[in-house]
């Protein structure tokens, strides 16, 4: 029998990518391994669900058993793969081998944590990037009957999403960050102030421009030691700190990564024979850009690829929607450095137009009522990846 088309990883990029496969081959054997539950989920909506008090059980759209059954599928839950041999065509699970025909990595991206945390605060301080993470989370919390003291450190997406949720959720939230203003990668500093300012009128306690010095378990409470000898306490912490894609596995088998990913060409092809990736995972082209649509596409094009038609990936000029209902942002970030920002607009409704030094339009960033010009903006500017 053929030996199975072998996906690591079942977020959105592996069983994306699956479907897609399925569609176009009722047949090929395919076996997926994951390290977490292997449920399927959205994981934007992580990010959604205390406001809307979703169980970790609502999250889920179908489990491990369900997904095998609707791909016809050999699905391997808690499962980590330790190696690949490339040359030998294999994976390693500890002392299991399994051969595969082709092999796609579609490991995702791994929470950063800024220092190692000491023992006593292992159960209080998290990270939720899985719905595993999202299930420990929310049970930590729960033991807080209703409201709990979430101090975020990092005012990213991630953490400006889970900030905007708690508080929804009836959480008090306080976020640290070391920059002037929150989403400083997506948005020039006027507008993220605008955010910063609508965070603070919805109860969000904001630190900017502060580092963490220390934790230390304080009785029931976490004493959060700022670099300006202030002193913060919470039930409970939530790092946001960044993402780093899983390049390990691939790094340790000679394929060619960088802290940007697992390098692919348009084709997904990693620099060894019959492994591509995807997802998180992968810098395509010279682009990692870590969100749901150039996944979706990549996934469209590999499942052509490996069913015998070659298929470049093309990524579109597609806006970042960022999910903070105290003030909608949408941002599209310019590929190179602009010559300029164009700011039009007042706090909190304001547009960012990023031009080269001709006047063309690279990117975009809109904030309350304007994010409605997003669809006109996003015409007009570059494609990711044409
Ligand atoms: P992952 O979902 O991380 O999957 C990685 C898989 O690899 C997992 O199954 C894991 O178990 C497995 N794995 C890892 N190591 C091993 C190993 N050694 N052996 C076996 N398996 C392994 N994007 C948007 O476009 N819009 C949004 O609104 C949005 N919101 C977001 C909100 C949050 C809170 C977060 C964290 C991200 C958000 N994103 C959003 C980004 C988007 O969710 C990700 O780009 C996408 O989910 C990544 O999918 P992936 O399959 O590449 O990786």
């Amino acid at each position: 029998m053929r030996d199975p088309l072998i996906i690591l990883g079942t977020g959105m990029a592996g069983l994306g990518l699956a479907r897609q496969l399925r569609r176009r081959d009722p047949q090929r054997p395919i076996t997926l391994i994951t390290a977490d539950s292997g449920d399927d989920y959205s994981k934007p909506l992580l990010s959604t669900g205390f406001a809307k008090g979703l169980t970790p059980e609502r999250l889920a759209s179908h489990s491990a058993l369900g997904v095998a059954d609707q791909l016809d599928a050999v699905v391997r839950t808690h499962t980590r793969v330790t190696a690949i041999d490339p040359r030998a065509r294999h994976i390693e699970l500890g002392a299991e081998i399994l051969p595969y025909s082709d092999l796609v990595l579609a490991l995702g991206a791994e929470p950063q944590a800024p220092f190692a945390l000491p023992e006593t605060l292992t159960d209080r301080v998290f990270t939720i990037n899985d719905l595993d993470d999202y299930r420990a989370f929310y049970r930590a919390l729960n033991r807080h009957s209703g409201s709990a003291r979430v101090a975020i450190l990092g005012a990213g997406l991630v953490g400006c999403e889970y900030a905007n949720d708690l508080c929804g959720g009836g959480h008090e939230v306080v976020m640290i960050a070391p920059e002037t203003a929150p989403l400083a990668r997506l948005l020039p500093e006027p507008l993220g102030k605008a955010l910063g300012e609508a965070f603070e009128r919805t109860g969000i306690e904001l630190h900017t421009r502060r580092l963490l010095e220390r934790m230390e378990a304080g009785g029931d409470r976490i004493a959060v030691h700022l670099d300006d000898g202030q002193v913060l306490e919470a039930d409970l912490v939530l790092m946001a700190t960044g993402l780093a894609p899983r390049t390990g596995l691939a790094a340790r088998a000679g394929l060619e990564t960088s802290a940007a990913g697992i390098h692919v060409d348009r084709y997904l092809r990693t620099s060894a024979p019959g492994i591509h990736a995807l997802g998180d995972v992968a810098c395509v082209a010279g682009i990692n850009a870590m969100y749901v649509q150039p996944l979706q596409a990549s996934a469209k094009a590999l499942a052509a690829t490996l069913s015998g038609e070659p298929t470049k990936v093309s990524y579109g000029p597609w806006p970042i929607i960022v999910k903070t209902p105290a003030l909608p942002v949408v941002a599209l970030p310019p590929a190179q450095e602009p010559a300029r920002w164009r700011l039009e607009g007042e706090a909190p409704n304001m547009t960012a137009l990023a031009e080269d030094a001709r006047g063309n339009l690279l990117g975009f960033a809109l904030t309350g009522d304007r994010v409605r010009r997003k669809v006109e903006l996003a015409r007009a500017s570059p494609a990711l990846l044409g």
